[in-house]
């Protein structure tokens, strides 16, 4: 064959298999591995999946969850916010041993209430949102219970719950995503604001306009199970790593998928003083 055919068959070939492999762009910051990084055009979908399975790499799989009752459920995430999670769980233990029965909790004086309440973060006010939340929910209802929500949609079931004071799209995600109603929802606190902010998931919002967002990008083959489980894994990592004052970025699982942590880390060199001359 003429060799000139022979080169242009040759380029023809290179072509098609340079289509057929996406572009990776490589992390190249010194001192670190050579890291692929999304393809240049990412599909969303496979950006939470791929984040989700680093973080079930490193974390290892969480705990099943014991799944509450709603009521239950709205009670602690009430009381959750800007409490560490261990605290509140003891409240929420110590509530049920008090009081023996959540209709007792409501039936308590505020004063009661505030006192029981008052290893979590601002006792007052949430003593006072909480025994109306538990009147308010008798009233409408015709008893304590929020098992009948199992019959709405979940879009319903969280506009219903937001009508009670101290109530925002944490705490109904909470209840619709974690209890028994096991509803696809998800649950956005601190830690999540912020760890999918520096991913580049979602712009500098609100919870509400964030979650918006991030439900764009959840796979559809998400069940609820996954979502809570996701959920677990970035506050983990919130907590342990992509911590608010000082990201560990150089040993996050997350750091090839990371601009923002590729950026901090080439700062941070590029900030390091000069080796000192210490010769003779
Ligand atoms: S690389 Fe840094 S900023 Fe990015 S998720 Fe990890 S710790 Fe957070």
């Amino acid at each position: 064959m003429d060799v000139a055919v022979q080169q242009k068959k040759l380029q023809i070939q290179e072509s098609r298999q340079r289509k057929r492999t996406p572009p990776l762009i490589e992390a190249k910051i010194e001192g670190m591995h050579s890291v692929p990084l999304f393809p240049s055009n990412p599909d969303p979908d496979e950006r939470l999946e791929q984040i989700h399975q680093l973080l079930l790499k490193h974390f290892g799989k969480p705990e099943p969850r014991d799944l509450w009752d709603p009521l239950s459920q709205f009670i602690y995430s009430l009381l959750s916010s800007r409490t560490k999670t261990e605290t509140t769980y003891a409240v929420v233990a110590q509530l049920r041993q008090r009081f023996g029965s959540w209709e007792n909790l409501r039936d308590a004086t505020l004063a009661e209430i505030e006192n029981a309440i008052q290893d979590i973060t601002f006792p007052e006010q949430k003593a006072v949102q909480l025994k109306s939340a538990l009147q308010q929910i008798t009233q409408r209802y015709g008893s304590l219970t929020l098992d009948f929500l199992a019959q709405y949609r979940t879009d319903k079931i969280r506009a219903w719950l937001e009508q009670f004071p101290g109530v925002g799209s944490k705490t109904s995600g909470a209840v619709v995503n974690f209890s028994t109603l096991r509803r696809r929802a998800l649950c956005l606190d601190s830690h999540h604001l912020r760890v999918t902010q520096r991913l580049g998931l979602t712009p500098r919002a609100d919870a509400h306009t964030t979650e918006e967002r991030l439900m764009r990008l959840v796979p559809e083959s998400w069940t609820a199970e996954k979502m809570d489980e996701d959920h677990r894994l970035i506050k983990k990592l919130g907590q342990t790593i992509c911590t608010f004052a000082e990201p560990k970025c150089r040993i996050c699982p997350l750091l090839g998928v990371c601009k923002y942590g590729q950026r901090q880390i080439a700062v941070n060199a590029s900030e390091a003083p000069e080796p000192r001359y210490s010769g003779s």
